[in-house]
């Protein structure tokens, strides 16, 4: 049967019977068909040309389907990504802000450095300072002390020799009372 397919929807072809032109949807190829001239039962054509169009379709079904399960993956992998930089980002931030503690007790620890290098020069002053007032002040006064120790001490030495002289004074005196007093009594 002679027959041809017009931009894959129609199928144009004749009745075998009394050859008048028929035109079919290829949706129909393969369908009875009554003649709309004669009434003649037939079958309509282009079976082929529809697997054909069928096939085609359900490939461009199956690229498109893979194309947006394609898009899918990518919008999936762009909200990982995503994820992933934020994560990195939170991750760098956090590393940022831990580096930052752990410089913070150092930049607290400077000014303790300066605080004891000042103390230390503070306490060099002080020492200098009471070593000044000891050689002024202290050693004269620790030595006019040792000065007036000695005195105290030679002073001392000098009132129990006197005393001692005192007692043998009144030994004698007491001595000489007993021989008066003895040569009283003889007279
Ligand atoms: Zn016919």
């Amino acid at each position: 049967m002679n027959y041809s397919v017009r931009g894959n929807r129609k199928v144009e072809y004749q009745c075998p019977r009394c050859t008048s032109p028929v035109e079919s949807p290829l949706e129909r190829a393969g369908e009875q068909v009554a003649c709309p001239t004669c009434g003649a039962a037939m079958m309509v054509p282009g079976a082929r040309e529809l697997e054909q169009l069928t096939i085609e379709v359900r490939l461009r079904e199956a690229k498109k389907l893979e194309a947006e399960r394609a898009e899918e993956a990518s919008r999936a992998e762009r909200a990982r990504a995503s994820r992933a930089s934020e994560v990195g980002r939170a991750k760098a931030a956090a590393a940022k802000e831990a580096e930052a503690r752990k410089l913070q007790p150092r930049a607290e620890a400077a000014p303790r450095a300066r605080g004891s290098v000042s103390r230390v020069t503070f306490g060099g002053t002080l020492f200098l300072a009471l070593s000044a007032f000891y050689l002024v002040a202290v050693l004269p006064l620790q030595t006019r002390l040792s000065q007036t120790q000695a005195k105290l001490n030679a002073l001392t030495n000098t009132m129990n020799a006197n005393a001692e002289a005192l007692e043998s004074l009144t030994e004698t005196v007491n001595h000489n009372a007993r021989i008066a007093n003895l040569n009283n009594r003889v007279r």
